[in-house]
């Protein structure tokens, strides 16, 4: 049971840094307006990958944060595809309005 639970925090944990580095390199952009709404930017997923890895390379990210370097980039794969807009939704209700 509490296995069970230690794996999904763990992969929450994953997912939060993965979020972390696509906000950081662009991909991703956290609504200035709207705390949690986060929307697609202008960047490429490459960017966030070019990032990671180069903090992989640095030392900055390590097996504390992701077992295996693959892992990393598959987190963030699956983060970025979760987000499909290019735009904040309640922006977008408040221009409509
Ligand atoms: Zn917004």
């Amino acid at each position: 049971m509490s296995s069970t639970k230690n794996q999904i925090n763990e992969q929450d944990r994953k997912f939060r840094h993965a979020l972390e580095l696509a906000i950081e390199g662009g991909v991703l952009i956290n609504c200035p307006y709207h705390e949690g709404f986060i929307y697609r930017g202008n960047e490429q997923i490459e960017s966030a990958y070019k990032l990671a890895n180069s903090k992989w390379a640095s030392g900055k990210i390590n097996h504390d944060h992701f077992e295996t370097r693959n892992e990393m980039t598959d987190c963030i794969k699956t983060v970025v595809s979760e987000y499909g807009l290019y735009s904040c939704n309640q922006c977008r209700d408040l221009i409509n309005k």
